[in-house]
């Protein structure tokens, strides 16, 4: 049998559960900064008990963005991938070079950031 490798949070160093899935998660703590690219804190949830990827401001949580593939935001100013775990709940993983992200959507940079507002705002989310 292979070794299980320990794990710690790339943010912060808490020792973590090893996930082979998501072998470089984020703690809580850490997930719990993430940002857009002014510095604007997300939260991100679960559309239903069977899964969908949502994702907010976290000063506004009211206009929820769902069903999203992925999301490119920030946490202590580095970029990660958020996407949505195989067993469900929400995983934060750092977005290294090689590292596919599909479509996500990307608040990482201000030019994704306004394409972002622009679309959410098209679609009657009201995005402010
Ligand atoms: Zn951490």
């Amino acid at each position: 049998m292979a070794e299980i490798p320990g794990h710690h949070c790339p943010g912060c160093g808490n020792r973590l559960k090893f996930n082979p899935r998501h072998p470089w998660h984020f703690c809580g703590a850490c997930f719990g900064r993430a940002a857009d690219a002014d510095g604007r804190r997300l939260v991100f949830g679960n559309v239903s008990l069977s899964g969908g990827l949502a994702w907010a401001w976290a000063d506004d949580p009211e206009h929820r963005d769902k069903e999203v593939p992925g999301i490119v935001c920030l946490i202590d100013a580095r970029p990660v991938l958020v996407s949505e775990a195989r067993f469900g709940g929400v995983v934060a993983e750092p977005l290294t070079a090689g590292m596919k992200k599909g479509n996500a959507i990307d608040l990482a940079s201000k030019g994704g950031l306004a394409k972002v507002r622009a679309s959410m705002r098209s679609a009657g989310k009201g995005v402010h």
